[in-house]
């Protein structure tokens, strides 16, 4: 998605060897015209797959699944992290290793907001090891409900995430692929390869 990555190059700031921060218009401060482009842009790829909710995890997922929802008229549920979880009878939960942080939280969401009735779109700001995602996606499973696709703003293909999901033959799409970061700058999977 072109503005996207135009973005991402005036705007986006690469940390270390693996880590782009991008709180000027997404993680910290959001730029909600640019998130109203990114939900329609996920509608147009996954319109025709029946989409019932939208699901993410907080807080950086929240703001592109917002616009998603809006894009297919559907609520937006994210999933709480929580240090521990004690009462779950009424919760599905599941638990996320951040390679990033080097810690586990435990992810949770009120049983009330996902049955088997669902087709669920997945939305997350970033898409790296793919533990996030893995996370969402054993809730959809104890929730029987149908996981429709995986819609990423960013995906850094360098790291496994996205082999973790091919795998599972799983309808994922993403706006910017990265493929390296090098010299601190921004190397975008081009046309031709993707
Ligand atoms: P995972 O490794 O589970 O795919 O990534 C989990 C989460 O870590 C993402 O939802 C995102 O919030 C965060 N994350 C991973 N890589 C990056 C990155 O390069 N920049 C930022 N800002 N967040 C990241």
């Amino acid at each position: 998605m072109k503005i996207l990555e135009d973005r991402i190059l005036r705007d986006g700031q690469v940390l270390g060897h693996d880590v782009l921060k991008v709180d000027n218009f997404l993680n910290h401060q959001v730029d909600p015209m640019l998130m109203e482009e990114i939900g329609k842009e996920f509608h147009r790829l996954f319109k025709n797959e029946k989409i019932t909710k939208v699901l993410t995890v907080e807080s950086s997922g929240i703001a592109p699944a917002i616009f998603t929802g809006l894009a297919f008229g559907v609520p937006v549920v994210f999933a709480r992290k929580h240090k521990s979880v004690t009462l779950k009878d009424e919760l599905y939960t599941s638990v996320v290793y951040s390679y990033t942080k080097k810690t586990s939280n435990h992810i949770a969401i009120s049983k009330r907001f996902l049955n088997e009735d669902d087709r669920v779109l997945v939305v997350d700001d970033f898409l790296a090891n793919g533990q996030a995602v893995k996370g969402l996606i054993d809730i959809i499973d104890q929730a029987n409900a149908s996981l429709a696709g995986i819609g990423i703003v960013i995906e850094k293909t360098f790291q496994k995430g996205r082999q973790l999901i091919d795998k599972e033959g799983i309808h994922v799409e993403s706006l910017a692929r990265i493929k390296a970061f090098e010299d601190g700058k921004v190397v975008f999977v081009n046309d031709e390869e993707a």
